[in-house]
């Protein structure tokens, strides 16, 4: 069976997400707008869409054949996606390898700071409150997932985070700190959203260049080419 694009379901900060004529199955979009500081800074970023749908794609491949689970079906074109539709879980959970961001503001460790183990944190998904900090206590309060899915989430991201590091380390990219989202699909708990430069802290390996999103929040120019250079280090496409 053909899957066709029906209406949209949804539309995001980054991605529209859309009906498919397959219940199992969404059609995804991504945009070229972006937005740091919980929406309060927004612009565009040229071809943002193009280049996080090729780089998304080309990571959960990766972590596919790693034996990571994710939603990531296929790329359709240029833009869009086919993923399997899923149910988010409100959690954002981050990864960080070395200190940077919220984590250096909130205990005072340099940005740069290599930290001595992974640290794993978790978020509640909520605009309206500012994705606070929360722990799996509270993730059970809010009755966010079960136990058996946050153990599920952790070590997912702690797997991923190991694929990535020595994948990326490869391509001369150090991996700093990134967020994933996970959803359920048919009782199972994978994978989704989109791992890019947009969800992720890239620095060159040598020059400590960034290679990510806080070009965007910091007003450091070069936005679209850092994100063309990961892709091109990833894939060796340019477009
Ligand atoms: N991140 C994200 N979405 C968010 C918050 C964070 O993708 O809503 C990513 C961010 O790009 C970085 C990591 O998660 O790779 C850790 O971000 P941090 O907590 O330092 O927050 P930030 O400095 O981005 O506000």
């Amino acid at each position: 069976m053909d899957i066709e694009k029906l209406e949209q379901m949804y539309e995001g900060k980054a991605k529209k997400v859309f009906r498919t004529n397959d219940p199992d199955l969404c059609w995804i979009e991504y945009k070229d707008d972006a937005t740091a500081f919980d929406g309060k800074k927004k612009g565009t970023i040229g071809n943002k869409g193009i280049l996080n749908n090729r780089i998304s794609a080309h990571f959960f491949n990766l972590l596919e054949s790693k034996g990571v689970q994710t939603h990531f079906v296929k790329q359709v074109n240029d833009r869009e996606q086919i993923v399997r539709a899923v149910k988010i879980i409100m959690v954002e959970v981050v990864v960080r390898n070395i200190a940077a961001g919220s984590l250096s503001k909130r205990i005072g460790l340099p940005e740069g700071t290599m930290l001595p183990r992974s640290v794993l944190e978790f978020y509640y998904k909520d605009d309206a409150l500012g994705d606070p900090l929360i722990n799996d206590y509270h993730i059970q309060a809010l009755d966010l997932a079960t136990p058996e899915q946050i153990k599920v989430m952790s070590e997912t991201a702690l797997k991923v985070n190991e694929i990535l590091r020595d994948y990326l380390r490869d391509k001369k990219i150090d991996l700093i700190d990134f967020k994933l989202e996970f959803g359920v699909y048919k009782g199972e708990v994978i994978l989704a959203d989109e791992i890019s430069p947009d969800t992720c802290r890239f620095w060159d390996i040598e020059t400590k260049e960034k290679l990510d999103k806080d070009r965007f929040r910091r007003d450091l120019g070069n936005v679209e080419e850092a994100y063309r250079e990961v892709l091109k280090r990833l894939t060796g496409e340019t477009i």
